[in-house]
């Protein structure tokens, strides 16, 4: 006769909820409100730009595959020059994401082994483009117009019009991204509003994903997903 061990089991997995948005949708704020309501996040933008910047064996890859035209002249990445070479490029950029994605998938895991909540947020720009919303229970997109976006990048002062016109013209647009959400968040209004939606969301994530996992569950859901 063999019996269960309660109290012997393997940890549960949290589960994976992807958060992504076109360029100024509000990923970043709406994170952060996430992390304000208890639940980890973890930015995949900033895991591939500090795995660019501080790794050597990511550095070693890209200087493998790019040439030392994307250093500067004291050995470390010139992060302008490597947009530069590979965004002008579709296979350039293919080879790229190759060599990024992988490696931070690695410490997406590793910080996922860390994690003992009912539900993690991964934020990413290009969640869908990179295929990355497979591995995720769920998806959460931001929606915001374009010229409101606009105002609000510019209006936060690290990109110029430019930028902002080259950014977009690598993502995909919001009619795909709707059609891959599992929850969209509207945010062309004010940051209470915003924090309402969200708000409402993660209680919807806690109940559907909290119950699913056996852990917490929360108040009824307020919020209505897609469909
Ligand atoms: P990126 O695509 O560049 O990573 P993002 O999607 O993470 O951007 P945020 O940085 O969160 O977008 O938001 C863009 C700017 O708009 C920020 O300065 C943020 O403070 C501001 N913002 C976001 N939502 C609102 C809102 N509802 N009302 C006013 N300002 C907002």
């Amino acid at each position: 006769m063999v019996f269960r061990a309660f109290g012997h089991q393997p940890p549960l997995k949290p589960h994976l909820i992807g958060l992504t948005g076109g360029i100024g949708s509000g990923k970043s704020t709406v994170a952060t409100m996430f992390s304000e309501f208890g639940v980890p996040v973890l930015d995949l933008d900033q895991v591939g730009h500090r795995l660019a910047t501080t790794n050597d064996e990511c550095l070693g890859y890209l200087v493998t595959a790019f040439g030392k035209k994307i250093l500067q002249a004291e050995g470390s990445l010139d992060r302008k020059a490597l947009a530069k070479h590979c965004f002008s490029d579709a296979d350039e950029t293919d080879r790229l994401n190759a060599i990024m994605h992988p490696l931070i998938w690695r410490q997406e895991e590793q910080w996922l082994s860390q994690q003992q909540s009912d539900y993690v947020i991964i934020e990413a720009s290009v969640l869908l483009e990179s295929g990355g919303a497979k591995r995720m229970n769920a998806v959460i997109v931001i929606l915001a117009d374009e010229p409101i976006r606009f105002q609000r990048v510019l209006a936060r002062g690290r990109q110029n019009e430019l930028d902002f016109r080259s950014i977009l013209a690598r993502q995909c647009d919001d009619s795909m991204r709707m059609q891959m959400a599992d929850y969209m968040i509207e945010n062309n209004g004010s940051l209470q509003q915003l924090r309402k939606h969200v708000l409402a969301v993660h209680r919807a994530l806690l109940q559907s994903h909290g119950v699913e996992s056996g852990k917490a569950c929360g108040d009824p859901v307020q919020f209505v997903p897609k469909g």
